[in-house]
């Protein structure tokens, strides 16, 4: 554990988790709750989290957000998560919320279009099943070919992706194993800005969790509120967060030192 910016103390935090009006952990999955692994759909959570989670979700005036670049089917299948826990899926894109309600933020034409011409292009080329659509993103995996085959899917895709990116304005996200089209236009800042303003004015404790550079867009969000932000990484980084946790373990112990503060005003 270390602090980035001004030194601070976590028991101070932790006593006003303990003695505020309402409580929002908002955390990222991949990376911070859950091991990468290889097969993402085997991406379970480290053991314990799953427990606290809920204990959290299921005290008064208290509640636990996610926000992932997953879809929210996704996330609520691999987590199988209970129609009480709020979601953000594909980075701010969607919001499931705890009424069962799903929302899907409209993107604009142009774009939907370049998202389409990637997937005609994919079935031309047959490789629709190496496809991976979201709401506002098309992904295409290579990491499961071999050899020649991968250099040459990796070769075409990078090539049509581009060209696509360029006419459409559609961002470009390069990841391991694969090549992904994003819409611009939104990114987890504003999901945990309309979570700020909803919370209102008030004596609110308030934390976000997450580990890789889509995380940062919610640190910077954050930025002049009084939100708790965490890095959660095995190695340390350049980052706007103001508190460095490593997984498992001290990412755990954060959890569990929430559960035990909020249990105690509920005695
Ligand atoms: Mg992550």
């Amino acid at each position: 554990m270390q602090w980035l910016k001004e030194k601070g103390n976590l028991d101070d935090f932790f006593e006003k988790v303990r003695t505020a009006d309402s409580r929002v952990l908002i955390t990222d999955y991949d990376g911070t709750l859950a091991p990468f692994v290889y097969d993402r759909n085997r991406a379970k959570p480290y053991p314990g989290v799953q427990d606290v989670l809920e204990r959290i979700n299921s005290q008064n005036n208290s509640r636990v957000v996610i926000v992932t670049g997953r879809t929210i089917e996704d996330q609520r299948r691999i987590m199988a998560l209970r129609s009480n826990t709020e979601v953000w899926g594909t980075h701010g894109w969607e919001r499931f919320s705890p009424d069962g309600s799903h929302r899907v933020w409209p993107i604009g034409e142009g774009y939907s279009e370049g998202l389409e011409e990637a997937i005609a292009w994919a079935t031309r080329e047959e490789l629709l099943e190496r496809i991976e659509t979201k709401p506002a993103t098309v992904a295409l995996h290579w990491r499961s070919a071999a050899g020649e085959e991968k250099e040459r899917i990796k070769e075409i895709t990078e090539k049509t992706f581009t060209r696509i990116a360029e006419e459409s304005g559609l961002l470009l996200h390069r990841f391991d194993g694969g090549l992904e089209l994003r819409t611009p236009g939104r990114d987890k800042g504003n999901a945990v800005k309309i979570i700020l303003e909803e919370l209102g004015e008030g004596n609110h404790a308030f934390a976000y969790l997450g580990d890789d550079a889509t995380d940062e867009d919610a640190f910077a969000a954050l930025e002049g509120s009084d939100a708790l932000r965490v890095l959660v990484r095995t190695e340390l980084r350049e980052t706007g967060a103001d508190l460095w946790l490593r997984p498992p373990r001290e990412m755990i112990r954060f959890l569990e030192r929430w559960a035990e503060a909020t249990n105690s005003t509920t005695e």
